[in-house]
C-alpha cells in the first residue's frame, strides 16, 4: 500500500460516456484513495502491482457518493455498483461485495462532507446512453430524482439496501413520476443580493410575509433563494417577498421612465406599438447595439391606412451629448425625450404618447409568496369559459379583483393526489408565455385549479374565427415565436409539455399567445385519451417514436410543435384531414408529412418540417426554433423597414434636408 493511501481496491469502472455515442465498457482498475484524490490505475492482475496511472477524480470536487441500483439482470460482479458524481458526470465503480462499497462510500463521504455544492438529491439508477433510467430525463446534468437517504454515517439504510441488491426496478418508458424536481434555475442564489433595484409596477401585498411595491421606488434585495420571490427591503426598513418579475436593476437610471422598454428588440417594439394602435405613440428601447439606445415612433401619416413604425437612433456627439436632430442636443436622454415630446424637429411626428410594455402588470408564481393553497372563498366566479377534459373552466377573481381561470376538476377525471404533488413544481414554472398556474383549492371537492386568465380564449378557435383581419405572415409567425419562447424555457427546466397543440394554447388580450396545459395529460384519467390507441391520444400531434413506443422527450415536443405551427398557418385546419387515426399511424410512420400551407413560404415550411425528422435527435431545440423565428421576424421587419425608408425619403421633405439623423434609422 502507497504510504499516503487510505484505501485501495481492485474495481469494475464503467467508462463513463461523456458522448452519449461512446461505447460502455467495463474494465478492472485498481483504486487508490488519497487525501486528496481518488485515483485508479491499470495493473499487474498477477503481482496486484499498479501499472499505468488512467484517471483521478479531486475528492473537493466530488458532490455526492452513493449506491446505484443494479441494471435489470446484471452479472454477478455488477450487482454492488456506487457513483461518485463529480462535475464531468457520474463515475461508475462496481464493488465486490457489500461490505467493501460501503466501506467505501462510508469513507467518501466522511471526506467530501464539508464539500460545497453537495447534492440533495441524486439519480438512484443508472445513466445509460443518453438517459437516466429511474427517471427518464435525457439531460445528464438533470437535478437527481430522489432525495438522499440523510443517515449520518452514509452507510445505506436498511430499507435502501435491500432495495438496492434485491429489487432493481425496470424502467417503465412511459411512466415519470410526480413531483420530479425541476433543473437549478440558471441563475446563482446570492449572486446579486444586496443590489437596488426600482418596482416597475405597484405590487398589493398578497399575504402577511409580501412587501408591498410602490412603482418606481427603490428597494434592496436581501434574498434569492426562490427565483420568483425575493426578499427585499423598502425604504422605510420594512422587509417582505415581492414578486421577482415586478423589479428591474438600475443600470442606466432610464427604469424609472414609463417610455423605457427595457429589454425589448425591434420587432416586441413594433408589437407593442401596433397593438396600441395610436399616431405618435412611442417608446424608447435598447438598440441592437450595445450601450445605445433607439426611438421607435409609430405614425398613421402617409396614407397607411394600417400604420407604420420608425425606428430612430439616439446618437452621441463627441462631447457627450445626446441628439435626435442634429441641431438640438440634450445632456440626458430625458430632457431629449422631453423636447421631442413638444417638437417633431424633423422626425415624422412628435412623440405624443407614451407606450409602455408595463402597462399591466405580470403574473405572479402564485397569488403571494409561497401559496399555492388558494381559500375557495376567495373566488368569485363570472362566467363559463368552457369546458374540456376535466370538466368545466369558468373565469372568475380572485379577492374580487384579479382575473383569474377557474378549472373545475370534475371527479374521476383526474389522479387527483399526484396532480397536486406535481402542482408545487408547476407552480415555480414562469414565463410570460407560459399560461401561469396560480394554486389549487384541495380542500373540497370538485378541487379547481386556479390560473391566469387569458381575454382571447383558445388559439385555435382564435385561429378559425377570432382574427379581425386577415393576418399576415409576420402576425402568424410571431405567435409561432410566442410558442417557441415558451416551450424553449419548458425545455431548459427539462419539462415535457406531452400534448402541445394549437388548442392547448391560450390567446390574452395583446394577441400574445402562452401555452397552457403542460404535463397535465399525466394526471388525466380516461384510457381514451391516455392509451395511444385511445380516440382522443393526439395522434395527429405525436411523432412516430410516441406513436410506436410511446417515448415522450422534448423532441416529441418539437414534433407536436411542427404540428401546431402547421396549424396556425393553416388558420386553424385539422392535420390529416382526411386520415383517421390507424391511418394516421401508419403512414406517419411510413414516412407521411403534412403539406405545405398556402400561407406558408418556403422558409417557413422548412421550419415546421425540420420537427418533423424521422430520427428525433436530428430535429432541432426550442432554443433552436427561438433563435431561427427571431432571425426570420427581423430579416421580414427589416424588409419592411426599407420599403418604409423608400417611402419617407420619396416624400417632399426629406428628412435628410432638415439635418435629421434619419440615416440613422436601424
Ligand atoms: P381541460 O384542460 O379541462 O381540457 P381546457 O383547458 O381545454 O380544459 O379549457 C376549456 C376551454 O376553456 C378552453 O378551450 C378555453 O376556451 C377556456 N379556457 C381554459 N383556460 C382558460 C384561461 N386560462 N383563460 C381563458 N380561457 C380559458
Amino acid at each position: 500500500m502507497m504510504s499516503d493511501s487510505i484505501l485501495e481496491e481492485i474495481f469494475i469502472k464503467r467508462s463513463q460516456q461523456k458522448k452519449k455515442t461512446s461505447p460502455l465498457n467495463y474494465k478492472e482498475r485498481l483504486f487508490v484513495l488519497t487525501q486528496e484524490k481518488i485515483a485508479y490505475y491499470d495493473f499487474d492482475s498477477d503481482k496486484g502491482k499498479r501499472k499505468g496511472f488512467k484517471g483521478s477524480v479531486d475528492l473537493e470536487k466530488i458532490k455526492c457518493v452513493e449506491t446505484v441500483q443494479p441494471e435489470p439482470n446484471s452479472p454477478q460482479e455488477r450487482m454492488y455498483a456506487f457513483q461518485i458524481i463529480y462535475d464531468e458526470g457520474p463515475l461508475y465503480i462496481f464493488a465486490r461485495n457489500e461490505d467493501i462499497r460501503n466501506q467505501w462510500i462510508t469513507k467518501l463521504k466522511q471526506m467530501v462532507r464539508f464539500n460545497k455544492d453537495l447534492m440533495q438529491k441524486y439519480h438512484p439508477c443508472f445513466w445509460v446512453d443518453g438517459v437516466w433510467l429511474c427517471c427518464h430525463q435525457e439531460v445528464k446534468q438533470a437535478m437527481g430524482c430522489k432525495v438522499l437517504d440523510n443517515n449520518k454515517n452514509g452507510i445505506p439504510s436498511k430499507q435502501s439496501r435491500k432495495s438496492v441488491t434485491r429489487k432493481p426496478l425496470p424502467p417503465t418508458p412511459t411512466e415519470e413520476k410526480p413531483g420530479r424536481p425541476l433543473p437549478p434555475q440558471p441563475e446563482p442564489p446570492a449572486a446579486s443580493v444586496g443590489i437596488t433595484v426600482i418596482a416597475e409596477y405597484n405590487y398589493k401585498p398578497m399575504t402577511d410575509q409580501d412587501l408591498e411595491l410602490r412603482k418606481d421606488e427603490e428597494y434592496i434585495i436581501l434574498e434569492k433563494s426562490d427565483i420568483n420571490w425575493w426578499k427585499a427591503r423598502d425604504k422605510y426598513g420594512i422587509e417582505g417577498y415581492i414578486p421577482s418579475n415586478y423589479v428591474v436593476e438600475t443600470e442606466s437610471g432610464l427604469e424609472r421612465f414609463d417610455w423605457y422598454c427595457k429589454n425589448t428588440n425591434r420587432s416586441q417594439a413594433e408589437k407593442l406599438l401596433k397593438t396600441e394602435n395610436k399616431d405618435g405613440g412611442f417608446l424608447i428601447r435598447d438598440s441592437s447595439k450595445a450601450g445605445k439606445y433607439t426611438v421607435s415612433l409609430f405614425t398613421k401619416s402617409g396614407g397607411e391606412t394600417s400604420g407604420s413604425c420608425r425606428h430612430y437612433n439616439i446618437c452621441t456627439t463627441p462631447q457627450g451629448q445626446f441628439y435626435l436632430a442634429e441641431k438640438h442636443h440634450f445632456n440626458t436622454i430625458p430632457d431629449l425625450i422631453n423636447y421631442h415630446q413638444h417638437n417633431a424637429a424633423g422626425m415624422v411626428s412628435r412623440l405624443k404618447y407614451i407606450v409602455s410594455n408595463r402597462a399591466r402588470p405580470p403574473s405572479t408564481a402564485g397569488l403571494g409568496y409561497g401559496v399555492w393553497e388558494i381559500d375557495p372563498h376567495h373566488l368569485t366566479f363570472i362566467k363559463e369559459l368552457g369546458s374540456g377534459q376535466f370538466g368545466v373552466v369558468k373565469y372568475g377573481k380572485w379577492q374580487g379583483q384579479h382575473d383569474v381561470a377557474i378549472k373545475m376538476i370534475k371527479e374521476g377525471s383526474m389522479s387527483e393526489d399526484d396532480f397536486i404533488e406535481e402542482a408545487k413544481i408547476m407552480m415555480k414554472l414562469r414565463h410570460e408565455n407560459l399560461v401561469q398556474l396560480y394554486g389549487v383549492c384541495t380542500t373540497q371537492r370538485p378541487i379547481y385549479i386556479v390560473t391566469e386568465f387569458l381575454s382571447n380564449g383558445c388559439l385555435l378557435t382564435y385561429l378559425k374565427e377570432g382574427l379581425k383581419q386577415h393576418p399576415t405572415t409576420v402576425q402568424l409567425l410571431e405567435m409561432c415565436k410566442d410558442v417557441t419562447e415558451g416551450m424553449a424555457y419548458l425545455e431548459t427546466m427539462q419539462y415535457i409539455h406531452r400534448d402541445l397543440a394549437a388548442r392547448n394554447c391560450l390567446v390574452d388580450g395583446n394577441g400574445t399567445v402562452k401555452v397552457t396545459d403542460f404535463g397535465l395529460s399525466r394526471y388525466v384519467l380516461d384510457d381514451e385519451y391516455t392509451s395511444s390507441a385511445g380516440s382522443k391520444f393526439p395522434v395527429r400531434w405525436s411523432p412516430p417514436e410516441v406513436l410506436l413506443y410511446c417515448k415522450f422527450s422534448s423532441k416529441s415536443d418539437i414534433w407536436a410543435y411542427g404540428v401546431l405551427m402547421w396549424e396556425v398557418y393553416t388558420l386553424g385546419r385539422l392535420p390529416y384531414e382526411r386520415l383517421n387515426n390507424t391511418e394516421i399511424v401508419d403512414q406517419v410512420s411510413r414516412g407521411l408529412r403534412l403539406y405545405r400551407p398556402q400561407l406558408a413560404n418556403e422558409k417557413i415550411y422548412s421550419i415546421m418540417s425540420s420537427c418533423w425528422h424521422e430520427k428525433a435527435d436530428e430535429r432541432p431545440t426550442f432554443q433552436e426554433l427561438a433563435l431561427n423565428v427571431q432571425d426570420l421576424l427581423q430579416l421580414w421587419t427589416a424588409r419592411q423597414r426599407r420599403q418604409t425608408l423608400s417611402f419617407s425619403t420619396s416624400s417632399k421633405l426629406s428628412p435628410k434636408s432638415k439635418g435629421f439623423n434619419s440615416w440613422c434609422i436601424k
